[in-house]
């Protein structure tokens, strides 16, 4: 769509409102409106000013100034709000020097699609997610979606586990039943069919959607393949239509990677493919018919994966879901067929024409814009410094024998083992400056002060099982 594509769309849908998204830099949509009257060709050249100082991650108070910049192909009617109003994504400028602003994760991903050409390796990189979450019952609402009075601020269940079983607890699969019989045992297929039709009336392709393992409430929708940039935007799209229809609903939908103890979490498996003048780099004739340019994509994230998890993984609970037995990878390596390695060569893929990588350490709480890009940033380095990923692990790593699976390397066991990871390990990520070494530094300081160590100080709901009577 163009500018002018865009003001006649609102001219035939009568849109009163245009609603203008960008991305936090700690991943999370925020926006901001103006009447539609407001919008004219010349704001997609000059963008529109607000003050970035209150926006995690971003500018201090003395340089608050930013710039919104409304990308048009972006623009579609929002699907939620009660008038009718049209949303666009936008990028983030400096208003003295009009450049791109650094720390906009948006940004970010463009300059790694850029530098990927620039090297010559690759033309396009491709992005396919599946994207797992949980429904829950929304208490904090009543069935008009107003804020109701009786606001909890603490689970009220079992502190060992988290959850609250008291209702409905023969109406939900045990787990990990949930993946996933038909309805009435799916009692969400309704919820997620309508989330699948709105993505689909705003241009987001789906290629599958079912409940998953855990018990009661976790669902996936699997996204199909998009240039890296579009990739992130439609998760983010995909993330606000799940939690809408949830809300819609007098229900809440939630991306925390571990809500539950003792069952599975959720993941954002990210599949990677790479194009050169239209064709995949990623058939040949090595181990699952993947070319050497392809093995050594694999290398480059298995040598990166440490510092990948302070983007695939970046919140401390990330690190309650990469634990044995949930089906969520806990050891670096790759493999035809188990889940347990970070990085899967799907079955599907085999056809020259379908072949991807499937990185499968990610969880939905990541920032896709800087996931994608980190993701890409490592797969290349790999090609470049020709890593080869060594031994596949194709059988399955929690039963190999203690003492060869000893010599696996784990995953990180901590968001502060990741920062410290990503510390050490940036060099992959500064090349063409797609990521600039500010970026990594407040990266690292917003998630350890913020997070990490937020975290750390609290007496823990578990602490008080351990230790109150001691
Ligand atoms: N939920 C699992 C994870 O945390 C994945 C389950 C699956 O898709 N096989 O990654
Ligand atoms: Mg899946
Ligand atoms: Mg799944
Ligand atoms: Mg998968």
């Amino acid at each position: 769509m163009t500018p002018r594509e865009v003001l006649a769309l609102i001219r035939s849908k009568e849109a009163q409102t245009v609603d203008l998204r960008f991305m936090d830099f700690p991943g999370v949509w925020q926006h901001f409106a103006i009447p539609a009257d407001r919008l004219t060709e010349e704001t997609f050249e000059e963008g529109i000013g607000f003050d970035g100082s209150s926006v995690a991650g971003w500018r201090q108070i003395n340089e608050a100034d930013l710039l919104v910049v409304p990308q048009p192909e972006t623009a579609l009617i929002d699907p939620f709000a009660a008038r009718p109003t049209l949303m666009m994504i936008c990028n983030i400028q400096d208003p003295l020097t009009k450049q791109d602003y650094t720390r906009d994760p948006r940004n970010i991903a463009r300059k790694a699609l850029g530098h990927l050409r620039s090297t010559g390796v690759a033309d396009q990189a491709r992005i396919a997610t599946e994207i797992e979450f949980f429904i829950f019952d929304d208490v904090r609402f009543d069935q008009h979606g107003h804020q109701a009075f009786h606001l909890v601020d603490s689970i009220e269940g079992d502190w060992n586990t988290g959850r609250d079983e008291r209702p409905n607890l023969g109406s939900k699969p045990r787990s990990p039943l949930g993946y996933f019989p038909c309805p009435p045992t799916d009692t969400l297929a309704d919820l997620r069919a309508e989330m699948v039709g709105i993505l689909a009336e705003c241009g987001v392709r789906v290629t599958a959607h079912f409940h998953e393992a855990a018990t009661g409430g976790q669902c996936e929708i699997d996204l199909d393949w998009a240039d890296l940039v579009q990739a992130a935007d439609q998760v983010m799209l995909a993330r606000y239509v799940i939690r809408s229809v949830a809300r819609r609903h007098g229900k809440t939908a939630t991306f925390m990677p571990k809500p539950l103890f003792g069952d599975n979490g959720s993941g954002l498996h990210t599949h990677l493919a790479m194009r050169k003048e239209g064709e995949s780099i990623l058939p040949g004739h090595g181990y699952a018919g993947l070319s050497d340019t392809a093995l050594y994509m694999i290398g480059g994230i298995l040598k990166h994966a440490n510092a990948l998890c302070a983007f695939a993984n970046p919140t401390t609970n990330s690190y309650k879901r990469l634990v044995p037995g949930f089906e969520a990878p806990t050891r670096i390596g790759y493999s035809r067929r188990n889940r347990e390695a970070i990085v899967r060569v799907p079955i599907h893929s085999f056809s020259p024409h379908a072949q991807s990588i499937e990185y499968r350490a990610p969880d939905a709480a990541a920032n896709p814009y800087l996931l994608f890009s980190a993701l890409v940033m490592a797969a290349l380095d790999g090609v470049q410094t020709k890593s080869a990923p060594g031994e596949p692990y194709d059988r399955d790593l929690y039963d190999l024998d203690p003492q060869i699976n000893d010599r696996q390397p784990t995953l990180p066991l901590t968001l502060k083992d990741s920062l410290e990871a990503l510390q050490r390990d940036q060099e992959f990520l500064l090349r063409g400056d797609v990521f600039t070494p500010d970026v990594l530094d407040t990266w690292i300081w917003y998630k350890r002060t913020h997070e990490s160590e937020a975290v750390r100080v609290r007496p823990h709901p578990y602490e008080f099982v351990l230790y109150y009577d001691v």
